[in-house]
């Protein structure tokens, strides 16, 4: 048996489901006692892809938008796929305050909150194939218990 627990969400790319990936990844990651702090910090890190997805992966178009995650001990790992257009430079994105879309007065800091909230991120994406951002993030460093470190 596989020592991971995971799910799957599958939804249109429409901003007002942006809450719901939200909220639904941060119930998910409750089993692993977070402080309010780290479901805070993936909460936006998953805003941010999603409404990446939707503004540039599908420039507005409803398509689907899949979410898997998985724990793994204490460990919580997220990917956010579109079937989108896809980044022709990944390197450059990533970058804080780059943007493609400065007329739509984006700042250019997904990426960069994502880096910043989360442990690890990845992100693969091909022209015209897609995009999916993997994130990590290992919850309770820094805070295991008395009780647990005393057995
Ligand atoms: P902000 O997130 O601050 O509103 P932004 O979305 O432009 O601005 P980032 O989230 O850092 O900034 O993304 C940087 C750039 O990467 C985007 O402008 C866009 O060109 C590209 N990008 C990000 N996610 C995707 C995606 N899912 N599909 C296609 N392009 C993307
Ligand atoms: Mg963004």
């Amino acid at each position: 048996m596989k020592n991971t627990n995971e799910m799957e969400l599958v939804f249109d790319s429409r901003s007002c489901n942006e809450g719901f990936a939200r909220v639904t990844v941060a119930a998910f990651m409750t089993q692993l006692n977070p402080t309010l702090e780290e479901v805070s910090d993936v909460k936006t890190a998953v805003s941010e892809a999603v409404t990446n997805a939707i503004i540039h992966g599908y420039e507005n178009e409803v398509h689907k938008i899949r979410i898997t995650c998985a724990i793994e001990q204490k460990t919580l790992r997220i990917e956010v796929e579109d079937n989108g257009k896809g980044i022709e430079n990944i390197k450059r994105a990533m970058e804080p305050l780059f943007t493609t879309k400065p007329e739509l007065e984006r700042s250019g800091m997904g990426f960069a909150f994502m880096e910043a909230f989360m442990d690890k991120i990845e992100v693969v994406s091909e022209p015209d194939k897609g995009t999916k951002v993997l994130m990590e993030k290992t919850i309770g460093k820094g805070r295991e218990t008395w009780s647990t470190q005393s057995l």
